[in-house]
């Protein structure tokens, strides 16, 4: 399964009040305790001991290889297409085995891929600990497949991508990042390119090449969460994982940071739909801790939740949208090479149909003149006191989100990735507790220019003369 648009779990819905009840009077970020074996082929084993959630177990590795790491021409998709092949892994040498291992033990099973990384994440009761640690490292160490399984993977991948293309989100997202990245992996989608997807059936052998290169324990982490002890989670990993081959994982070139940017298309969709402006915008390296990482914490709150100026505008005064968001989730621009954030606007039909394009210049123009007020932040009506109250509404949030083991596993699968650091979250407590008012107006100027700007629309077929 894929989540194009939006990886990280934020379905998750909060039941803060038990947990502010429960949490000392100056909570850090991350309240839980993490504890860590690195075994001796690499593999990073965290456990976040959970009592509060009880029987409950989560089991979740993080491959870090995601659509990045695709960096062959005509083979874009591939680390999403391993996401499915794992699934149909031959245990024991059986059609299905795995799955119905899982099955027999009542897990919840899923996983979805990303830019950066492709993340598993199985759930079931404590007390089969030992069993579910022994089909992930099974499926993980010896994944056993045939051509056929692999063919057939290939065409669930097609019927996945014609589902995602029957809505404007796809297409846009292709337009966007082929616009912004010219030569860079991050330039496809996850899902891959359609000519790619339509011609996977024929990449049986570089898809076992992606899985050879990138399935390795030194480029894994293996996170469990739940009602276990950290000792016994670390004697089934060592049981279970050791024998898995470290690997020489391909290095990557970084990222140049230089866009094909300051361009822009019009989609004509072909039926009858809601126009979009989506505004894309090149974004620095996610660093967590770092002054650029504490701003991108809550870029969110500064531009497209309620509270935030622009979307005042845009949503309550003028009424020109139906809905202004991150075009793919919350945390979709922090990424480990420079990547990009995109503000998806919809606007109204009807008033498409009367306006045309001059609506769709005057939502474009209200969501730059909205980023360009950042660069003044600073000099706001009390800008210190409205930071402070976007930092600690962040701290709220934060806290509200790690609802669940799952939920807990994945927000330290989030942070984890970017330097493999236990103190993560103090770093980012202290980089947002040091935040100023002018380091935001600094990081806006940066990074909001023209230059590093693209925009993409899209229209319903009646609109293209008006364009
Ligand atoms: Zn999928």
């Amino acid at each position: 399964m894929l989540n194009i648009l939006s990886p990280i779990g934020s379905s998750v819905k909060v039941s803060l009040l038990a947990i502010l009840l429960a949490a000392p009077a100056h909570a850090t970020l991350f309240p839980h305790a993490i504890a860590r074996r690195t075994l001796d082929n690499g593999l990073d084993v965290l456990v976040v001991e959970t009592p509060a959630f009880p029987q409950v177990l989560s089991v979740n590795t993080l491959v870090l290889a995601g659509s990045r790491n695709e960096v062959e021409a005509g083979k874009t998709g591939l680390a999403h297409l391993f996401e499915h092949i794992l699934f149909r892994h031959r245990f024991e040498g059986k059609a299905g085995g795995y799955g119905t291992a899982i099955d027999a033990i009542g897990a919840h099973n899923n996983a979805w891929t990303w830019f950066d990384v492709t993340y598993y994440h199985p759930l079931s009761f404590s007390s089969n600990l030992e069993r579910l640690i022994e089909l992930e490292a099974d499926r993980f160490m010896n994944l056993d497949f045939t051509k056929k399984t692999f063919e057939n993977e290939s065409g669930a991948v097609l019927g996945e991508y014609r589902n995602g293309a029957s809505f404007p989100t796809l297409r846009l997202s292709e337009k966007m990042l082929g616009l912004l990245f010219k030569d860079h992996p991050y330039g496809h989608t996850t899902i891959g390119t359609r000519e790619d997807v339509v011609d996977m059936p024929n990449e049986f052998l570089p898809a076992k090449a992606f899985y050879r290169d990138y399935y390795r324990p030194n480029n894994t982490v293996l996170i469990v969460t739940g009602d276990v002890r950290a000792e016994d989670v670390f004697a089934a990993a060592e049981r279970r994982f050791k024998d898995w081959k470290r690997g020489k994982i391909p290095v990557l070139a970084p990222a140049s940071g230089v866009w094909k940017a300051g361009r822009r298309e019009c989609i004509v969709w072909d039926s009858d739909v809601a126009p979009y402006v989506w505004v894309g915008i090149n974004m620095p390296a996610f660093r967590p801790g770092s002054r650029d990482g504490a701003v991108m914490e809550i870029l969110g709150e500064l531009l497209v939740t309620p509270a935030a100026p622009m979307y005042k505008t845009l949503r309550y005064d003028k009424k020109s949208v139906s809905e202004l968001k991150f075009a793919e989730g919350s945390g979709g621009f922090k990424s480990l090479d420079p990547r990009s954030m995109t503000l998806s606007a919809k606007l109204y039909k009807d008033r498409y149909k009367t306006d045309g394009g001059e609506y769709l210049s005057e939502v474009e123009a209200d969501l730059v003149s909205g980023l360009n007020a950042l660069k003044k932040f600073s000099s706001t009506e009390k800008a210190a006191q409205r930071l402070e109250r976007l930092k600690s509404r962040f701290r709220y949030d934060f806290l509200g989100g790690l609802s669940s083991s799952a939920a807990i596993a994945s927000t330290v699968s989030q942070y984890y990735r970017f330097g493999r650091d236990l103190k993560v979250f103090e770093h980012v407590e202290e980089s947002l507790q040091a935040l100023r008012p002018e380091d935001i107006d600094a990081f806006a100027s940066r990074w909001f220019t023209e230059a590093g700007r693209v925009v993409v629309t899209l229209v319903p077929p009646s609109g293209e003369k008006k364009k």
